[in-house]
């Protein structure tokens, strides 16, 4: 299943942290890009960071048109999830949307344009509730995955071999670059 995440209406002075959360999230759990409208030099450089560091080519494009992206994505087969409390509340619709292969979330920072709403193929509701949009983007990806996406291997970069107690990190080559050494093990290094 290919999986983009579009943010709306960033905030600069407003939304670094949660905007780049978004992100984060849509990486971490499979997304392959996140489109954002407007440009914010420190999300480019602290998604883009992470993106090398642990790999997996996930991508952020800045200043994007959302309509025209939005209309291109389903132009080309693919579908629009808006992510909002006043939608259909996920367990009612998750089950239709997880039939798709290539999907398209969208989530809001300020209000939402009303044309969303229409061009959306769903609004989704998790849970009728205000909250965020990384919570609700987190728990759509699960429900959507299944859990799946708590086992992905970007299979290069960065990997956290799990342990009950302290941290262990192995740094593996790039696709397609040669490792120099065995692994290096990192000890005590936060992201
Ligand atoms: N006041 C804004 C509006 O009317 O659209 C919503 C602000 S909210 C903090 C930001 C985003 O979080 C929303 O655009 C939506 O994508 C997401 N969000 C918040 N609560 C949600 C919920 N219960 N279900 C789905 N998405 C939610």
């Amino acid at each position: 299943m290919q999986i983009v995440v579009l943010r709306i209406g960033h905030r600069p002075e407003r939304d670094k942290r949660i905007t780049t959360h978004v992100g984060l999230v849509a990486r971490a759990f499979g997304a392959k890009e996140m489109l954002l409208t407007g440009r914010d030099p420190s999300i480019e450089e602290s998604i883009g960071d992470v993106a090398e560091r642990w790999g997996g080519g996930f991508k952020l494009r800045s200043d994007v048109a959302w309509r025209d992206e939005a209309r291109r994505w389903k132009d080309l087969g693919g579908k629009l999830v808006h992510l909002t409390m006043y939608g259909s509340n996920l367990p009612s619709v998750i089950d239709e949307i997880r039939g798709c292969d290539k999907i398209m979330i969208a989530v809001g920072a300020e209000k939402v344009p009303a044309e969303m709403y229409d061009l959306a193929d769903w609004n989704v509701a998790v849970g009728n509730q205000p909250h965020s949009e990384v919570a609700a983007l987190a728990l759509f990806m699960d429900r959507l995955l299944e859990g799946k996406e708590l086992e992905i291997d970007f299979g290069e970069g960065l990997k956290i071999i799990p342990t009950p107690r302290g941290k262990t990190v192995i740094d593996r080559p790039a696709r397609g670059e040669q490792s120099s050494e065995p692994c290096s093990e990192e000890k005590g290094k936060e992201t």
